[in-house]
């Protein structure tokens, strides 16, 4: 084996060890992490700590989330391989790709065109073909292909924003971080009954807000 390789291995290792260590123990999740190289969606001088487990800066001030985060948000989300899923704040896209290994289909949308033209770009040559990028207000939902099975918010909003909770189908689940300040925030999970919906704490968490309208680019 040469340097790179044991390097490459030994990575890929810590990556997974801080996965468990943070309580991402769904195999089906881990699985999904270990196929998908984040260092490909962190550009940069960043990409050198694409697989440390902390949030770090993309485009249009945004960032990719803590791949801690992303695993937990995952987990908690129980996606089947029939599911068709929401995620609002495609961001760098890492999100969306994990989903496309468990998931059906996958619709990601983001407010920021100048985002979501090279995601676009990237799953193509990726070869990844079950999502579809679009940019979009994501808090009104996709109103076109609800309802989902799953939906996944990845940007803080006040409450649970209502159009989501009806695009979502019964027995969904969403996953969504919610908080009135950039500093104090919970991911909530919520579960949608026969009548009403159920709504979980799961852990504090850090996001950027959930923005009104499209990003001017
Ligand atoms: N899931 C991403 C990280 C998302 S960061 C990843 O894996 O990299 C949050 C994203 O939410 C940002 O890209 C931001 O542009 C987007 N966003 C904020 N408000 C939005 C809205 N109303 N509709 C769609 N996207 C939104």
């Amino acid at each position: 084996m040469t340097d790179d390789a044991i390097s490459e291995a030994e990575r890929k290792m810590q990556f997974l060890y801080a996965l468990r260590s943070k309580g991402v123990m769904d195999k089906r999740v881990l699985t999904a992490m270990e196929k998908v190289d984040r260092g490909a969606f962190v550009t940069g001088h960043f990409s050198e700590r694409a697989y440390e487990d902390m949030p770090l800066p993309i485009s249009c001030g945004q960032t990719i989330s803590q791949p801690s985060v992303v695993g937990m948000m995952t987990q908690a989300l129980d996606v089947t391989p029939r599911d068709k899923v929401l995620e609002v704040g495609t961001g760098s896209g890492y999100q969306a790709a994990v989903l496309s290994h468990l998931a059906r289909r996958v619709y990601t949308v983001d407010r920021h065109a100048a985002l979501t033209r090279p995601v676009k770009k990237m799953f193509e040559a990726m070869d990844i073909t079950n999502v579809t990028v679009l940019t979009a207000d994501g808090s009104f939902g996709l109103p076109e292909q609800a309802p989902f099975d799953r939906i996944i918010v990845t940007a803080a909003a006040e409450d649970p924003p209502g159009p989501l909770l009806a695009q979502l189908r019964e027995g969904g689940i969403m996953v969504v971080p919610v908080g009135q300040s950039d500093t104090v925030q919970h991911l909530i999970k919520v579960t949608r009954l026969e009548q009403s919906f159920d709504y979980e704490e799961l852990m504090p968490v850090r996001f950027v807000p959930l923005l009104e309208g499209l990003g001017q680019d």
